[in-house]
């Protein structure tokens, strides 16, 4: 079963996604991680999407789309994939559309997490990334045990530069113009499930794997 996580920054798709690799046989594909481990390995390819990414505007869709084709060549045949922050314009629907197809795949369900801008700009400014595993906390809602330190690996927690307040209204509105559209375009296609995200990630869980299980 292959699904899209769809939402704007801090709807809670990463929690989402690690649940859903916890409870189901699927593959976490995110151009987020993606990305900020090529700029990690200092690749031609960070060099170009750090300032971008720095600035909360999106990457270009050839760039995004070059990635996720490459990833999709490793991916077993038998397995299914949650796509986390990809696709996040039209044009790279059409384009993972192509590459599914090509691979004998197909988009099963795209799970719409809708919460308001409010929601956002608290959840994003409380959050805490780890840069080693890229396990996200937030400081009041989700807490590490020990405060500023990682559960699972214990490295050091830090705010992504693009989670710092200012950035946080430029990638909301990234969001509403490009990203916004795709609800259109997978419910035209009778795929997309809409779900309520202001009450947090065992509710949106719950309806999810609920949703996934019945399917
Ligand atoms: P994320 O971790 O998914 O919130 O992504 C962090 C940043 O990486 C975004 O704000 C964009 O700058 C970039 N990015 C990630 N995925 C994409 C994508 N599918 N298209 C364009 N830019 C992306």
């Amino acid at each position: 079963m292959d699904i899209i996580l769809l939402g704007p920054p801090a709807a809670g798709k990463g929690t989402l996604a690690q649940w859903l690799i916890r409870d189901f046989d699927v593959i976490h594909a995110s151009t987020g991680d993606m990305l900020r481990k090529a700029i990690k390995d200092g690749t031609e390819l960070g060099k170009i999407a750090k300032p971008l990414m720095d600035a909360g505007k999106l990457v270009p869709d050839n760039i995004v789309n070059g990635i996720i084709q490459e990833w999709l060549r490793g991916i077993p045949a038998g397995r299914g994939i949650i796509f986390d922050g990809f696709p996040r314009t039209v044009a790279q629907a059409e384009a993972l559309d192509e590459m599914l197809a090509s691979v004998g795949r197909q988009i099963d369900c795209v799970v719409s997490i809708q919460v308001t801008e409010e929601i956002v700009v608290e959840r994003i400014g409380g959050r805490l990334s780890c840069p080693r595993d890229g396990s996200v906390y937030h400081a009041t809602n989700y807490p590490p045990k020990i405060a500023g330190k990682c559960d699972k690996c214990g490295a050091d927690l830090i705010q992504r530069d693009d989670d710092k307040p200012e950035k946080i209204i430029e990638r909301y509105k990234q969001y509403l113009e490009k990203t916004m559209p795709l609800a259109g375009y997978y419910d035209q296609k009778g795929l997309l499930f809409p779900v309520d995200g202001r009450g947090g990630s065992e509710e949106v869980y719950a309806m999810v794997s609920r949703k996934l299980r019945s399917s």
